[in-house]
C-alpha cells in the first residue's frame, strides 16, 4: 500500500545556525497509530511543523496523501488535521462557532452535518453552545481536536496530546485517538510519555538530536531490544554471588535477599534449567521467584543515552 506521507531526505537549519532536523527519511502507513519519541528538543515539533506547512524545509519533500506539501500546498493541508501543543483558541467564543470556523479557514462549504457528527463523537454535543472560557481542561482539549478535525483530513497530527492532564483524562483521549483510527484517520502523535506510546502505538519513532536513529514495529522493538529479568528471593540472605554461578549474569541485592537474572527477550529461555541446577549444587534455597518484562520506558531511555 502506499504510504499516506512520504518524507525524504528532510533537513532543517534554523536562521540561527542550529541544525534541528538531519536527513530524515520516513514513511507513515494509512491507517496506522504513528509515535514519534525523542527528549525535548530533539526535533519532533519542527518535524510535524513541515509537514503541516509552518516551518519551511532547507531540503528534502514531504508528499502527503499524493501532494507536495510544497508545490501542492493548500492540497496537502487539507488533508492533514494539527493539534497543537498549546491550546489556542477565542476563549469567548462558542464550541460550535470556533469548530465552524476553522473548517472555514480551509475554503471548505459549511457542513454542519459533519460539525455535528465530529461534536458528537468527541462527547462535545452537550457544550456545543458554551463559551470555551466556561470549559474544564479536558473538554478545552477535546475542543482542539474538533478545531483540527473539522476539515475531514485523512491525518491527524497530536502534539503531546495528554501532557499535563491527569490519569483520567490521559485514558479518555487515548480512547478517543483510537476511536479515530478505528474511524480510518491516520494518527501521527508525540510524546513524553513512553507509557502513551507502549499503549497505543502502532509502530514508534525516535528521533535524537535531529536524527530518526529508529522505526520500528512497537511490538517487535519491545521483543528485540526488551530485556526480562528474573528475580529470586532467597531464603537466606548471601553475603556474595558464589563462584558456582559466577558464569550466570546475575546481581545481588544490597541486603543480599533477592538475586536478580537479566536476559535478553529475543532468545528461547533455555537459561532456566542449568542455571536452577547450579542454584541447587551451590544449596542456594528459594522462597518465591517472579520475572518482569522491560518497558518501553527502559528500552528508550538506553537508546536515547547511547552514543553517539
Ligand atoms: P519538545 O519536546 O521540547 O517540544 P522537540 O523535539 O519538539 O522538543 P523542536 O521544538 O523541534 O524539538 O526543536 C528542535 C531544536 O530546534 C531545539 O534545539 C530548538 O531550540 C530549535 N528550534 C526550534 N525552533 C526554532 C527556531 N524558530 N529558531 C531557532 N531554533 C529553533
Amino acid at each position: 500500500m502506499q504510504p499516506i506521507i512520504s518524507i525524504r531526505g528532510l533537513s532543517k537549519t534554523y536562521a540561527s545556525g542550529h541544525s534541528a532536523l538531519k536527513d530524515v527519511t520516513l514513511d507513515i502507513r494509512r491507517g496506522e497509530i504513528f509515535a514519534l519519541l525523542g527528549p525535548n528538543g530533539a526535533g519532533k515539533t519542527t518535524l510535524i511543523s513541515i509537514i503541516c506547512g509552518l516551518v519551511n524545509p532547507s531540503t528534502g519533500t514531504v508528499i502527503a496523501d499524493g501532494h507536495d506539501i510544497i508545490k501542492e500546498f493548500r492540497a496537502a493541508r487539507a488533508r492533514i488535521g494539527l493539534v497543537p501543543q498549546e491550546l489556542s483558541t477565542d476563549a469567548f467564543e462558542t464550541v460550535w462557532d470556533t469548530v465552524s470556523f476553522s473548517r472555514g479557514l480551509f475554503g471548505k462549504a459549511p457542513n454542519p452535518a459533519h460539525i455535528e457528527k465530529v461534536l458528537k463523537d468527541l462527547s462535545l454535543w452537550d457544550k456545543k453552545g458554551s463559551k470555551i472560557i466556561t470549559l474544564s481542561g479536558g473538554m478545552k482539549r477535546r475542543v482542539m481536536i474538533a478545531k483540527a478535525l473539522s476539515h475531514e483530513p485523512q491525518i491527524l497530527f497530536l502534539d503531546e496530546p495528554t501532557a499535563g492532564v491527569d490519569v483520567e483524562l490521559r485514558r479518555d483521549m487515548w480512547r478517543v485517538i483510537r476511536e479515530l483510527r478505528d474511524s480510518g484517520v491516520t494518527i501521527i502523535l508525540t510524546t513524553h510519555y513512553l507509557e502513551e506510546a507502549e499503549e497505543m502505538a502502532d509502530r514508534v519513532g525516535v528521533i535524537r538530536k535531529g536524527e530518526l536513529i529508529l522505526v520500528e514495529d512497537k511490538l517487535d522493538l519491545m521483543h528485540k531490544l526488551g530485556r526480562k529479568e528474573l528475580t529470586l528471593h532467597l531464603a537466606t540472605p548471601l553475603a556474595a554471588i558464589p563462584a558456582a554461578l559466577s558464569a550466570h549474569p546475575l546481581t545481588l541485592s544490597e541486603d543480599g535477599t533477592t538475586l536478580t537474572y537479566t536476559y535478553d527477550t529475543a532468545g528461547s529461555p533455555t537459561f532456566i534449567a542449568p542455571f536452577l541446577q547450579d542454584m541447587a549444587a551451590a544449596g542456594i534455597a528459594f522462597n518465591d521467584l517472579q520475572t518482569q518484562q522491560s518497558s518501553l520506558e527502559e528500552i528508550f531511555v538506553r537508546l536515547v543515552r547511547a552514543t553517539p
